[in-house]
């Protein structure tokens, strides 16, 4: 009695209508659920002289799955493959679909297999999951990793066949490489500075004031991503020049809906922008790199002196050691030169570890050794600086 009362009331209505013969009762299943459960079981079984019938139907509501396959595969597949991740991009990709259905289905389903004594078999949940898997599949050409998708897509249906599809795509991690042709143009948003960030966040989008507003705002569009991150790698004066390679960055795009961005940014006088793909484990070698650097330098007490700087400037090459933070931190300088304006003025070129602060090493307020002002004897500040090249220390690192 157990078992069949699980059956529903018309199975005990019949068993007590006919209480000394045998009553028949059928259960009308899709045909979904009928390759399921039963290809290779016996549709008939009799428990307490009832004899219960699986019957195929098209017609008819089924008892398992209330035709949750028709109701909904199709809209949800439909729905998916039109998708903005889908439409406009043409990129194959690798995908995962999972979904979560209302719990009653496989309460249905478990109380039938334990009438037919059905183990071992795919669930509702398995067999749905690999159609809308092989539907998708044949319309987008996309194929199937469960373990790193470059979007997992997740269907949420509810007790009604209500649905809502959920999409979260892989981040997408790029190495940046800026070249800055114009002065004056800062590379970082500085919010100290924002005493009314809404009001600076206005006016920001009518103008660009930093590298970083250029690279977010191009990045957002490109990937249609609502969170994006830079990591600098070290930065120059804001007068500053960036020629050569560019200076590197990492960007972590977080689910974006576009993969395949244009990769260069070239705003004509401005700033050049290069994007290339990486991996996560390849992060740290791009933050290790040489710059080399240009600088004029003005003699603020005395004047220049020609054989103070033949005897002393080959004497920043080495070791340099200085303080961030009260921690003390040990570069390298790898040569240098220089060049006599006038009588106040030279320009020095040096090849030098990316970190060093170059007004720091030039003018000595702060901790640094050597220092150029007390290698010549004389104070001196840097009054700019241009980046003429960025060399990265690994192999192939400068080719993008
Ligand atoms: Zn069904």
């Amino acid at each position: 009695m157990v078992l069949v009362k699980n059956y529903g009331k018309s199975i005990i209505q019949n068993k007590i209508d006919n209480n000394c013969n045998f009553t028949k009762h059928n259960i009308l299943i899709c045909k979904y659920c009928n390759e399921r459960n039963f290809r290779f079981v016996k549709k008939n079984v009799t428990r307490f002289r009832t004899s219960v019938n699986i019957i195929r139907s098209g017609k008819n509501e089924c008892h398992i799955c209330n035709n949750l396959f028709q109701k909904t595969i199709y809209a949800i597949q439909n729905d998916i493959t039109n998708s903005q991740y889908f439409i406009k991009d043409n990129q194959e990709k690798k995908i995962d679909i999972g979904t979560s259905l209302p719990l009653f289905l496989f309460e249905k389903e478990d109380n039938l297999r334990s009438l037919f004594k059905i183990k071992g078999l795919p669930n509702i949940k398995n067999q749905y999951n690999n159609i809308l898997r092989s539907e998708i599949m044949k319309e987008t050409g996309c194929s199937i990793d469960h373990l790193n998708p470059d979007i997992r897509i997740q269907v949420f249906i509810d007790s009604q066949f209500n649905y809502d599809i959920k999409y979260k795509t892989r981040s997408l991690l790029l190495l940046g490489k800026y070249n800055k042709y114009q002065r004056g143009l800062g590379q970082r948003i500085n919010f100290n500075n924002l005493n009314n960030k809404k009001k600076i966040h206005e006016e920001r989008s009518h103008s660009h004031f930093t590298i970083e507003d250029i690279i977010l705002e191009y990045l957002y569009v490109q990937t249609g991503s609502k969170n994006i991150k830079i990591a600098w790698s070290g930065s120059e004066d804001k007068n500053s020049l960036v020629l050569g390679n560019g200076r590197p960055f990492i960007v972590k795009i977080d689910s974006p809906q576009f993969r395949n961005i244009k990769k260069i940014l070239d705003i004509k006088d401005k700033l050049r922008l290069i994007f290339k793909e990486i991996q996560m484990e390849d992060i740290n070698k791009y933050y290790q790199y040489k710059i080399q650097i240009n600088t004029l330098i003005n003699i603020i007490e005395d004047n220049l002196d020609k054989v103070d700087l033949e005897e002393n400037i080959s004497k920043l090459i080495g070791d340099i050691r200085f303080q961030i933070n009260n921690k003390t931190i040990k570069k390298k300088i790898y040569s240098s030169s220089y060049k006599i304006i006038d009588d106040k003025n030279f320009e020095m070129k040096l090849l030098l570890d990316n970190g060093i602060p170059i007004k720091q090493l030039i003018g000595g307020k702060e901790f640094i050794e050597p220092c150029l002002s007390n290698l010549i004897n004389k104070k001196c500040e840097c009054l700019f600086f241009d980046i003429d090249e960025v060399i990265l220390n690994f192999k192939d690192g400068n080719h993008l």
